[in-house]
């Protein structure tokens, strides 16, 4: 599961807890999806911003999707000549001041404030059909775009502010897709989008089909189909429109890996547990999803402790603090170095890094044209 790179990088014995990325794996993995997909490619740059992996991408996707201002500023200052498309709900007036290809509009009250600006602004309004999401990892139920009775009432701004260019429909339905399930869902989107987009007059439409290509964080070799999702959805694409979607996790996760040390191993109730430097206040993934990380032991340890279960814990006062729980390790004991891969989305920047107030973890970047080592 470790690269070789990153395999030589642990044996330099570095500072941990730290990030590490490798870039080259992530320029491979993201020619491969461009390769595979003939449609249009925004990055979802929430799932992972960081600047180098944003310059890695870049060469690989037709733009990226950002879903603040905050979002918007870093995504220009790293890549200047991206076209980004603006998303998210409840856009502030200084938001909705700031320049974007498109600009993915969430409610007709947003579209009369945008409006109001007199600028010259593409957009796509972005609907949330109701549709049966069972057994998707995350369904956007709730404040996420338009029902379809409410996004009619955006018309009446429309025709009274033609500096708004009206290309087209957005929707991101929900995440933790598989390709047939993602399919039907395109399927459901077009069989709604396309006769409205009509009626309502647009020319060459373009219609976002979001993100949400499924990861599997209990099989981390098994990844999204992207050579058969690209096939079929080349097949729904028809002439005259353009179709885009805009996948974050399944385009970064493989890329990162959450190092670290063993640093206690202790029985309590009946468990072991290995005591990790860090914990998931920087790597808060496996909290939010209830998931084990995977992980990979390098021994280091003369007295390890052979085929037990561990619990893998980090330093933080809570019981939630919990990596992987009962996990069957062939070998673990203190000065270990745990490497927690699929760490490269969702990972450092959603995690409440400032609780409990220890180092910040490193950040190092393996390969690539844009490598660079944060200390
Ligand atoms: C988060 C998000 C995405 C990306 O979702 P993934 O599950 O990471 O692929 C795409 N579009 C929108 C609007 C989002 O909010």
């Amino acid at each position: 599961m470790l690269t070789d790179r990153l395999r030589a990088w642990i044996e330099d014995a570095p500072r941990l807890p730290a990030f590490v990325y490798d870039l080259d794996a992530l320029e491979a993995h993201a020619r491969r999806i461009r390769e595979a997909v003939p449609i249009e490619i925004f990055y979802a740059a929430k799932a992972n911003p960081d600047a180098p992996v944003l310059r890695t991408l870049a060469p690989f996707v037709d733009g990226f999707e950002v879903a603040s201002g905050g979002e918007l500023r870093h995504v220009r200052d790293a890549v200047p000549s991206a076209r980004l498309a603006f998303g998210g709900p409840g856009k502030t007036d200084s938001e909705l001041d700031l320049r974007a290809e498109r600009v993915h509009v969430e409610s007709p009250r947003e579209l009369a404030r945008l409006a109001a600006k007199r600028r010259e602004t593409d957009v796509l309004l972005r609907v949330n059909l109701a549709g049966d999401r069972q057994g998707v990892a995350l369904a956007m139920s709730g404040p996420f775009g338009m029902d379809p009775d409410l996004i009619e009432e955006c018309h009446a701004v429309l025709a009274s502010a033609p500096w708004i260019r009206l290309r087209g429909v957005h929707a991101h339905l929900a995440s933790g897709l598989d390709v047939p399930e993602l399919l039907a869902q395109s399927r459901e989107i077009l069989d709604w989008a396309r006769p409205w987009a009509e009626k309502a007059g647009i020319e060459n439409p373009e219609f976002n089909l979001g993100g949400g290509m499924a990861v599997d964080y209990a099989s981390p070799d098994r990844t999204f189909d992207w050579e058969d999702y690209g096939r079929e959805i080349g097949k729904l694409a028809r002439p005259g429109e353009t179709l885009r979607i805009e996948p974050g996790r399944a385009v970064t996760v493989y890329c990162g890996w959450y190092v670290t040390e063993v640093l206690d191993l202790k029985p309590a109730h009946g468990r072991w547990y290995a005591v990790l430097k860090g914990g998931t206040m920087h790597l808060r993934t496996p909290v939010t999803k209830q998931h084990d990380q995977p992980f990979t032991v390098v021994a280091k340890s003369a007295e390890p402790l052979r085929d037990i279960e561990a619990t893998l814990v980090g330093q933080l006062c809570t019981p939630k603090d919990v990596f992987a729980r009962d996990v069957p390790v062939t070998e673990i004991g203190v000065g270990d170095i745990v490497a927690f891969a699929m760490s490269g989305a969702y990972g450092w920047n959603i995690s409440h890094r400032d609780f409990l107030m220890h180092d910040p973890p490193g950040f190092h970047y393996l390969g690539g044209q844009t490598a660079r080592t944060v200390p």
